[in-house]
């Protein structure tokens, strides 16, 4: 194997860079601070025939306990960086929505106050079209870069094809940069907006455990996911270290050294009993890292 980047470690505990922290490690993770050095990373996996995977801050992600076979990649330097172009805020896909909805707020910009409550980057919202409270990434994305091991491409929600949580951006493609169009307004209304939001969140969902948010799409109908589900007599169902949220039946709760296999069982049993019940197959929100899916035996 021919010489890693100087931004590469290897054999990395992703469990580590995910909000439900189950999972095995990563052959490699890759921490690339510049455009150049993510090419260099790219390249360099290409050729030793390695897949790569971005990991945001981890908060829709389920990582096999067997581990990642290839390069975990977690944007840094600059490809987190967060500035302001007139009415747009430019950021690096490693960005926080937390940070930047600070930093567009004290530049009075307006528009992704619902970032508040997506504990993600810009990056991962992009990729899953993340959204909150009305507002979508699509709704205020005016165009990201998108670079892959053959080279970059750049588009807005159109190009992306983002629709409800999702887009087309690839498994081996990386979301860079996001230029994001925004209107001015009072800062203080900006802050009120922010604080109801994060008021609402506090009562709806469950608070300081660990959860990877949605576990499945909403599926389209009168009842939410999570209603269906709380109907099930889901709530509270466990499985090994994990189950289902007492409060919201739509998360699953890493109650204390649950393994992703913990997880996979609730989620097959959620999805048997919607079908029973509603005779609806439901869809996963939460990607998947490594050998891992719902057609596993239980
Ligand atoms: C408490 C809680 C509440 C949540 N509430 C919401 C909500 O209201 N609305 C909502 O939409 N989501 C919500 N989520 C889910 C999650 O925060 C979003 O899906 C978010 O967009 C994931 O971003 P991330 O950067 O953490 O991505 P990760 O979870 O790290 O990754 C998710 C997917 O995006 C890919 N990805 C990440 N970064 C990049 C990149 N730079 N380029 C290409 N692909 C990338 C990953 O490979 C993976 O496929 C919640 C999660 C939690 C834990």
């Amino acid at each position: 194997m021919s010489a890693a980047p100087a931004c590469v470690e290897p054999d990395y505990p992703v469990s580590r860079l995910t909000t439900v922290g189950t999972g095995g490690p990563a052959r490699f993770l890759a921490r690339p601070g510049t455009g150049g050095e993510l090419a260099e990373v790219l390249r360099w996996a290409d050729a030793e025939a390695l897949d790569i995977a971005v990991v945001g801050l981890g908060s829709n992600l389920l990582v096999a306990d067997e581990g990642y076979d290839g390069v975990v990649l977690r944007l840094a330097g600059e490809l987190a960086r967060i500035e302001r172009d007139g009415d747009r805020v430019v950021c690096g896909g490693g960005a926080s929505l937390a940070a930047i909805v600070k930093r567009a707020t004290g530049w009075g910009l307006s528009g992704i106050e619902f970032g508040c409550a997506i504990p993600g980057t810009a990056g991962g919202a992009v990729r899953m079209n993340a959204g909150a409270y009305g507002g979508e990434l699509r709704d205020v994305l005016e165009r990201a870069v998108v670079v892959g091991a053959g080279g970059e491409r750049a588009g807005g929600p159109e190009e992306l094809g983002m629709r409800y949580r999702h887009s087309n951006v690839g498994a081996r493609e990386v979301v860079a940069e996001a230029a994001l169009r925004l209107r001015p307004d009072e800062p203080e209304r900006i802050r009120a907006t922010v604080a109801g939001m994060q008021r609402r969140r506090r009562e709806a969902q469950p608070a300081k455990v660990r959860t990877f948010g949605s576990v499945w799409k909403n599926p389209g109908g009168e009842l939410s996911a999570g209603r269906m589900l709380e109907e099930c007599g889901l709530k509270g169902f466990a499985r090994g270290g994990a189950r289902i949220s007492p409060v919201h039946a739509n998360f699953i709760e890493n109650a204390g050294g649950a393994r992703s296999a913990d997880v996979i069982a609730l989620m097959q049993e959620a999805r048997r009993r919607a079908r029973e019940r509603f005779g609806v197959e439901l869809e996963h929100e939460v990607q998947m890292l490594g050998p891992i899916g719902l057609e596993m035996p239980a």
